[in-house]
């Protein structure tokens, strides 16, 4: 498989250098050339598949030949190591869990897959340069700690990251270093941005954001094995997926195009409401981020929607049809936890309730299932849930020992103190 970039001025790479590049060097998103198409023998018979094998199915068009069977077979088993559950909230609408890896986030998916294919393919010494909203950071430095011949390099707002999310990445150490950035997780990957084009830094720069195809594409695995978790039911599937760089939404339709019979997606996002006010108004505005208590959602400029778009070839109606955006306040976002807490004794992480809310938004009707992502592990935004819910919450042996762990961290302001950082 080719990826072309979508400013169609870099020429086409492969899968293995659309991996190591992150971004084109015409600065566009690298896009695969053609969309493969899944039998539909392949998934009406899912459930006699292992999650391992149906990863493999999903994933090896768009890998192509540049990784072995058994390597990739192995990348697989390692990145699809924990479990995927679905839980029933309410009639019509369940929760799939994406928690339950290393770093308690739904990133451990992607950020496991593009460690193990950076590995795969590292020849020379390199930096993965890498801008966090919260959760990325976490399981970016868990995929690559202790790997030789990478060194990672971390970005993060100041003040706009859980503690537990400042502690996954600020306390790993050996090659692993967290920059505190004073400004927004926007100002974060504009920086990261700027230094992929400047021929001044010496370091050979790698891209881990869900910019790189390796973590866009496996994302693609799990709504395969919820589909097949309801295969049975015969029920239309609406996915509500809590949204922020619109890496994941838009690998869900990407799972639909190469044939996974999805009725419709719904990314649902806080008060940074730019593709929601697109959807509405068709004009695309950039407001600045605002802090939320869904922080790994603060984005304003979602990286990945140019790809949504490219999926469904610039054509906004008929994007309509498979796809809606809803906003949701952080008062509604409270208020939604503490309902369901209340209804069914489920508690709900701020991101999956802005998830929770995007379906209730949605009408479910009764031959539909409605599904959303819970992106993160409650425990995660702890402060915020044991607030919210007003109640204590408990916290497992290895949370406490992270949360006494010292933090280090160095800090910018600017483009060129991080600049001064990868040159030292
Ligand atoms: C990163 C993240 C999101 C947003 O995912 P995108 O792919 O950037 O849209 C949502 N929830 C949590 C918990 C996250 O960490």
């Amino acid at each position: 498989m080719e990826y072309y970039s979508l400013n169609g001025r870099a020429s086409k790479v492969s899968f293995r250098e659309a991996v190591l590049n992150g971004i084109a060097p015409d600065k566009g998103l690298y896009f695969p050339e053609n969309i493969p198409k899944m039998s539909s023998n392949f998934i009406k018979s899912l459930e006699n598949y292992s999650k391992e094998e149906i990863a493999y199915h999903v994933i090896k068009p768009f890998v192509g030949s540049d990784i072995s069977k058994s390597a990739l077979e192995k990348i697989i088993e390692n990145t699809v190591s924990f479990d995927f559950p679905i839980k029933n909230i309410e009639n019509n609408i369940s929760t799939l869990e994406l928690f339950h890896g290393p770093t308690m986030a739904f990133k451990d998916v992607g950020a496991s897959f593009l460690a193990q294919c950076i590995r795969f393919f590292n020849d020379k010494k390199s930096t993965v340069l890498v801008a966090t909203s919260g959760d990325t950071g976490g399981a970016v430095a868990n995929g690559f700690y202790n790997v030789e011949g990478v060194d990672v390099v971390i970005l993060y707002p100041s003040k706009k990251v859980s503690l537990l999310q400042e502690k996954q990445l600020t306390t790993l150490g050996k090659n692993i270093t967290a920059i505190e950035v004073n400004g927004t997780f926007d100002d974060c990957q504009n920086i990261v941005k700027k230094a992929f084009l400047d021929r001044s830094i010496k370091a050979n720069l790698t891209s881990a954001n869900s910019i790189n195809i390796a973590r866009w594409l496996p994302q693609m695995f799990y709504f395969f094995f919820a589909y097949k978790e309801l295969l049975k039911s015969e029920k239309e599937i609406v996915f509500s997926v809590p949204s922020g760089n619109f890496g994941n939404v838009c690998a869900g339709l990407l799972a639909k195009k190469i044939g996974l019979p999805i009725r419709k997606f719904i990314a649902a996002t806080n008060s940074n409401a730019t593709i929601p006010n697109f959807l509405d108004s068709n004009k695309f505005v950039i407001q600045p981020t605002i802090a939320t208590i869904s922080n790994a959602m603060d984005v304003s400029n979602p990286s990945n929607f140019p790809r949504i778009l490219e999926l469904f070839q610039n054509n906004v109606d008929v994007l309509k049809d498979s796809f809606a955006s809803y906003s949701f306040s952080d008062k509604e976002t409270k208020a939604a936890m503490q309902k369901v807490y209340k209804q069914c004794k489920y508690v709900l992480d701020p991101h999956g309730a802005v998830g929770y809310l995007a379906l209730k938004k949605q009408t479910i009707s009764k031959n539909q299932h409605g599904i959303f992502l819970e992106t993160a592990h409650p425990l995660k935004f702890l402060e915020t849930v044991a607030s919210t819910l007003q109640r204590k919450l408990t916290i497992p042996e290895n949370l406490k020992r992270l949360m006494q762990q010292k933090k280090v961290a160095l800090k910018a302001t600017s483009y060129e103190d991080v600049k001064s950082i990868l040159n030292k």
